[in-house]
């Protein structure tokens, strides 16, 4: 006597096998599937997916770009592959995602540290073109590009300013157009590192230290809006600042500080004052960059 189980599964293969016919209706889909060169019988196992990645296929020959990619993850098409009594499926990537990949390969070179992501895509080429008071920076970033295969790499610079002026930008496309030639930089958000620094303390606290002093390029962004302190003063920036100096890696630094203002704010710490050691800092910063101001109207929305 038949089981309830065998009968079960004889329906059920009934139904697959139906829908199977169903979708072969389709003589497109039908060339598809017969195409993996494996049995009918595999194939009617398959038939749902392979519907998915019939669409799929037919979304990708119709299409024009990224932009108006229908698949279910942009870019990669679902697609079967024929492996003796199975079929394999993965997700394929396109020609269109292929190319986007290869144009933003470089921003890998390029590290964020508690900075918001979108200054990666920070462009030369993008720049407002409106606004006088850049031109001289421009000018400076262009002549680094130029010099920063020689022996002896060109200065950084100091750029202070108002808010919102653009200055994160402008240093950000430069180490963008740096690292489409391999140059490695790191961006950091110094107030905000200081407390990511602090926190690793007990972790791996001298590999982020010796990663930022050795880094090729590296823009302490907002220096001055911290509250400084001893420790921040004079065995994280001080330390850092020398080994660079002595190393002749370009630094840059972003500031709504002049660096006189900015002497002051290094020299008050909850220690008390200490003129010295401030004065110390600024003379390094100062052997290490080209000070520069930009002032224009905010940006921000
Ligand atoms: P700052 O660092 O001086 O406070 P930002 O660099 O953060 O100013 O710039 C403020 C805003 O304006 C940001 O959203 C930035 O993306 C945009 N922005 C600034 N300069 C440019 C530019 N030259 N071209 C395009 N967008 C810019
Ligand atoms: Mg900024």
């Amino acid at each position: 006597m038949q089981n309830v189980s065998d009968f079960m599964n004889k329906t059920d293969d009934i139904e697959l096998k139906h829908s199977f016919q169903d979708a072969c209706a389709n003589s497109d889909f039908k060339k598809y599937v017969y195409n993996l060169n494996v049995s009918e019988d595999i194939l009617i196992k398959y038939t749902s997916r392979l519907e998915e990645a019939f669409t799929e296929c037919k979304n990708c020959a119709m299409c024009k770009g990224l932009d108006t990619c229908k698949n279910a993850v942009p870019g990669y098409a679902y697609t079967p592959t024929a492996k003796e009594k199975i079929i394999d499926f993965s997700y394929v990537i396109c020609k269109y995602q292929e190319e986007q990949d290869k144009k933003t390969a470089y921003q890998k070179n390029l590290e964020l540290l508690e900075m918001p992501k979108d200054i990666k895509n920070a462009s030369f080429k993008d720049m407002y073109k409106d606004d006088k008071a850049r031109v001289p920076i421009v000018k400076y970033f262009k002549e680094f590009i130029d010099n920063y295969d020689n022996d002896e790499k060109p200065k950084g610079i100091y750029l202070n300013g108002s808010f919102g002026s653009g200055k994160t930008y402008l240093v950000a496309a430069l180490f963008n157009e740096l690292a489409k030639k391999g140059v490695r930089s790191v961006l950091i958000y110094y107030p905000e590192f200081l407390r990511s620094l602090k926190a690793s303390f007990q972790t791996n606290y001298d590999e982020q230290f010796n990663y930022i002093k050795k880094v090729p390029l590296l823009l302490f962004d907002d220096i001055g809006a911290e509250n400084c302190s001893n420790w921040s003063r004079d065995e994280v920036l001080g330390p850092i600042l020398q080994y660079r100096m002595e190393n002749h890696l370009p630094t840059f630094f972003t500031s709504n500080l002049t660096l006189e203002e900015l002497e002051n704010s290094l020299a008050i710490t909850s220690s008390g004052v200490d003129k010295v050691k401030a004065r110390r800092i600024i003379e390094r910063i100062k052997q290490l960059t080209n000070s520069l101001e930009l002032i224009s109207k905010n940006r921000r929305n």
